[in-house]
This record gives C-alpha cells, sequence and structure tokens, in this order.
C-alpha cells in the first residue's frame, strides 16, 4: 500500500480517487476494486457508510456493517480506503476499522460546532482527511473547516470541490461557481484541490467537460463516483458511472502542469495585457470624474440619485456595444453594476458630505 504520508504530496500525476457514493454489499465492493485497480493512477477507494440524505425515504448507508467489507477489501487488495464522518462516533469506528483517509461532508463543513466536534474526536490522530467545500458558495466556512484542522495539529488535509446548491434551475445539480474555489486555493495554495465532478453534475453527461476544467485550472486529484453497475446503485444513481466509463474518462483527460513556468511569449503577452488594463484603469478613472458635477445636477434639480430608466438605458446600450465588440453580454451587465454602485456609493458620499457642511 502507498505510504499515506504521500498521498496528498503535489505530485506530477493527478490522484484519482474513485468509488460507489455508497458501500452496499461486500461483493459491489470486491467486482468494483477488481476492475479499478486495472487503472494504474487509481490510489484511493472511497465509499459512503453513513450516507447524509436529504429525506428519510432515500438509503442511509449500512454503517459499522460496510466498515468492516471496507476494511476487508483494504485489505484483500491492498488499497487505500476513504470514508465520510459525520460524527464523533462515526470517527472512532473509522479508526476502529482501520479506514486510512476521512472525508468531511459539504453538510458537515457547513456546521462549525460539527467540524470542531470531529476534531477533537481526532485529537492526536494525524490522519488524512478530504474536506468538500459547504453546501452554499461560502469560502469563510470551508477555509474555517481547514483552519480547525490544522489548529489541533492535522496536517494531511486536501480540499475537494463538490459545487454549490442553487435554488436557480442549472445543468449541474450544484454549480461550481468556480470562482469560489479559487478563492480558496488563492488563501491555502499549499492545500492541494480536487474536483468532485460527480457531484457537481448529478447525471453522467457533463463528467469529462467539468474534470477538464478544473485540471485546466491546477486541480491536483479527481474524486468520482463508479459503481459496477451504476443504474442500480441505492443512491447518486444518475451521476455514478462505471469501472469503464471511467477509464474511458480518464484517459481522454489532459493534465496540465500547476507550476507556472517562465515562457518569454508568455510575458510578452502579458505585458500588452497590462498595457491595457492600464489605458482601461485611466478611462476608468476619467468616468468617475464626471461623477461629482452630476450629483450637484441631479441635486440642484431635486431629483434623486437612482433613476430607474437611466440605469435601464446603460443596461440596454452597454449590453449592444458588447455584443458589436465580441463580449459577453452576461460580462458587460456584471461589469456595468459594478461601476453603477460604485457611482451610486459616491453620489451618496457626496451629499452626506454636503449636508454636514
Ligand atoms: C458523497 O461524496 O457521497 C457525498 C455525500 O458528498 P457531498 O458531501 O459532496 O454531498
Ligand atoms: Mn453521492
Amino acid at each position: 500500500m502507498e505510504p499515506l504520508t504521500s498521498l496528498f504530496a503535489v505530485q506530477s500525476k493527478p490522484l484519482l480517487i474513485a468509488g460507489p457514493c455508497g458501500a452496499e454489499s461486500m461483493q459491489q465492493l470486491e467486482s468494483l476494486v477488481i476492475e479499478l485497480k486495472k487503472i494504474p493512477s487509481f490510489n484511493l477507494l472511497r465509499a459512503g457508510v453513513w450516507k447524509p440524505r436529504t429525506r428519510p425515504t432515500g438509503f442511509q448507508g449500512y454503517g459499522v456493517e460496510a466498515l468492516s467489507w471496507l476494511q476487508e477489501i483494504r485489505k484483500r487488495h491492498l488499497i487505500p480506503v476513504a470514508v465520510e464522518v459525520a460524527t464523533p462516533h462515526h470517527v472512532e469506528e473509522a479508526l476502529k476499522h482501520q479506514m486510512d483517509v476521512l472525508w468531511i461532508g459539504a453538510r458537515t463543513t457547513v456546521n462549525p460546532l460539527v467540524v470542531q466536534d470531529i476534531v477533537s474526536s481526532l485529537s492526536g490522530v494525524n490522519i488524512p482527511v478530504l474536506i468538500k467545500n459547504p453546501i452554499h458558495p461560502d469560502v469563510k466556512l470551508w477555509i474555517g473547516a481547514v483552519e480547525r484542522f490544522l489548529n489541533s495539529g492535522i496536517t494531511q488535509l486536501a480540499a475537494v470541490h463538490r459545487g454549490f446548491y442553487s435554488y436557480t434551475p442549472s445543468v449541474y445539480r450544484n454549480p461550481p461557481h468556480w470562482a469560489v474555489a479559487l478563492d480558496f486555493k488563492t488563501q491555502f495554495p499549499q492545500i492541494p484541490l480536487y474536483v468532485d465532478p460527480s457531484h457537481i453534475c448529478g447525471n453522467r453527461t457533463h463528467l469529462l467537460e467539468i474534470s477538464q476544467e478544473a485540471f485546466n485550472l491546477g486541480y491536483q486529484g479527481l474524486m468520482i463516483e463508479t459503481h459496477p453497475n451504476p443504474e442500480k446503485a441505492l443512491s447518486d444513481s444518475e451521476q455514478q458511472i462505471s469501472p469503464d466509463s471511467l477509464i474511458a474518462l480518464w484517459n481522454k483527460l489532459v493534465v496540465r502542469n500547476p507550476l507556472s513556468m517562465p515562457s518569454n511569449r508568455l510575458s510578452e503577452l502579458r505585458k500588452r495585457m497590462d498595457e491595457q488594463d492600464r489605458l482601461f484603469f485611466n478611462q476608468l478613472a476619467e468616468r468617475f470624474k464626471w461623477v461629482a458635477p452630476m450629483a450637484d445636477v441631479k441635486k440642484e434639480m431635486g431629483q434623486t440619485i437612482f433613476q430607474l430608466e437611466r440605469w435601464r438605458e446603460i443596461l440596454l446600450t452597454r449590453t449592444q456595444w458588447a455584443e458589436e465588440l465580441g463580449l459577453s453580454a452576461e460580462f458587460v451587465q456584471k461589469l456595468c453594476q459594478l461601476i453603477h454602485d460604485e457611482s451610486i456609493r459616491l453620489q451618496q458620499n457626496q451629499w452626506n458630505q454636503d449636508s454636514l457642511e
């Protein structure tokens, strides 16, 4: 078995964590692992035994009984095993059954008190831990969970990006909101970041696309739900894939080098971008110079700062310009919103200032 101290170390090849959503039987695990072991990069089996299901009617996992199957699989096939823990009792049982890696699910990361209980129950045990992002896009909760583990001396940590709940319809079960994960990466560059395309997608259609997008951003591993017979899976059957499909996906993935190599061509292009950014900021500063006299006119005429008709006109014209220039309408609208918000803030400040004089 690979020494686990190196499991999360940044390696030249990405880490492949695969296995079923839930451990369903010894036979399911056995037939799955035999197939998965044909992939040379497969280095960690995942399986849930306590499933945090939204509805009580869903498959809840087989608990401690399933842990003993995993313990046997681990011994028979010399493969490290990761299991989800959501309470100190889970931790105790997982350690008793020699689990190699623990993972904190999205519904747990969201609750600092539960995370702290888990951390405390691990006192003195430096086991590798995977921390999934919280269900909603709050990077601070994700960071907070990592800090709780680090503070208690658990240093073998990796983060898993599994997307975020969204109330608005989306092709994804949990849209990725890449910016949140990149924010996490910016604040914790030393913690390996893996993608869980299964829970992002919620189906099999976009798994390769999401995995590739993650690797394009420098992610260092993949946690993917795999089942010998996905359609028959007791949980998350729409998103699990067969070992054969995983092999096909893995072979298509292009792995990028997460380290930045010096390149003259890239430096040259970046210099051009720097020049354009400078011009863009000069333009912005010029634009904001007109805010003060405008606020004066509005005030003199007894008008409001926010004027709906004007705001609509800005959005409409700028969206048209964006289209003419080949820019994304959505992006330009977001930018306009930022500029408009800043303009309103400046006008409010100015009026507040005037009333003090
Ligand atoms: C899982 O990995 O099976 C799981 C429950 O994931 P999440 O916590 O991301 O929903
Ligand atoms: Mn699942």
